[in-house]
């Protein structure tokens, strides 16, 4: 049994989908070992996805030249955010794991879905020139990705006619989540259920039951550490000198997108180490 708290951020728009499945599989197997089970349901919550300066109260600094990160910043220090990003706040700040359960639309998230991390990532709240990657604000909190294709597992291959399944998670995995500090666990991935005979798609769902009640303990997907670079405008946060001198003799590059012109390191972002 675990004292954890487990938040799920979901977007499908239909109960009967394959997502609402695997939600609900992960609500009943976390709640079962013990776990708090928060659930954002973002097409029942209306979630608003686009950032504006309707989610700032009170007094923009500068009305004429609306930065949308600057404004928020100083709303989130001054409690000015708008309720519903005020709401996320608090479930994200109880997490010990966040996971993300949506369907792949264009090699991402759903809209709705990128618009609650447009919105809810706060700058201050989330991240910030100091406290990023190894330093970032959630170095304590896990997070992962938990998602169905409409393509099957082959056609994300290094050879299959979609790219490597490793360089479409790059932005999500690396750009938001370990951009601000989660240890990003291994996704989920839920190949083509709609072309998955019915016997298959449940046991999709029992080996997804299966790694849930382990999850907590996992080991992270290996990131680039933060110290391998030069950390200051002047060097342009580059990879140190000694570092690519050491990686010159090494077979693969360091991540999926610190490739260093060598072939990508295998399933750089699908396993951990
Ligand atoms: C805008 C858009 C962009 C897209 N972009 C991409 C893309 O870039 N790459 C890509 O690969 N795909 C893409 N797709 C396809 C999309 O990812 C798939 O349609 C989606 O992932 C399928 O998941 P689902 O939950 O909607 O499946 P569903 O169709 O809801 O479910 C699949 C099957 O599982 C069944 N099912 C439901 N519950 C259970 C249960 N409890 N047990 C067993 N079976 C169950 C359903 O009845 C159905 O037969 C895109 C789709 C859209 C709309």
């Amino acid at each position: 049994m675990t004292d954890k708290t487990v938040l799920i951020v979901y977007a499908h728009q239909s109960p009967k989908s394959f997502n609402c499945a695997a939600k609900d599989a992960a609500v009943k197997t976390l709640t079962d070992q013990g776990c708090k089970v928060l659930v954002s349901d973002l097409y029942a919550m209306k979630f608003r996805a686009v950032a504006t300066a309707d989610d700032v109260k009170g007094k923009l600094k500068n009305p004429e030249h609306f930065l949308y990160n600057e404004e928020t910043g100083l709303a989130c220090k001054e409690g000015r955010l708008s309720d519903d990003i005020k709401e996320e706040h608090r479930k994200v700040e109880q997490a010990d794991l966040i996971i993300f359960q949506f369907p792949l639309y264009w090699f991402s998230v759903p809209a709705i879905m990128k618009g609650w991390i447009d919105r809810v990532m706060t700058q201050g709240f989330a991240y910030s020139l100091q406290n990023l990657y190894d330093n970032g604000m959630f170095k304590n909190k896990k997070a992962m990705l938990s998602f169905t294709t409409g393509g099957m597992e082959s056609m994300y291959l290094p050879d299959g006619l979609n790219g490597d399944i490793n360089v479409a998670l790059w932005p999500l995995q690396n750009g938001v989540l370990r951009f601000c500090g989660f240890q990003v666990l291994a996704p989920q991935i839920f190949w083509s259920p709609a072309h998955t005979p019915a016997d298959a798609r449940v046991a999709l769902l029992e080996a997804w039951k299966t790694r849930l009640q382990g999850l907590l303990n996992e080991k992270p997907l290996s990131f680039a550490p933060t110290e391998l670079f030069e950390l200051n405008f002047q060097a342009g946060f580059r990879l140190r000198a000694d570092v690519k001198e050491e990686f010159a003799s090494k077979p693969y590059g360091l991540t999926t997108a610190h490739h260093l012109g060598k072939p990508l390191p295998p399933n750089n972002q699908t396993k951990a180490e």
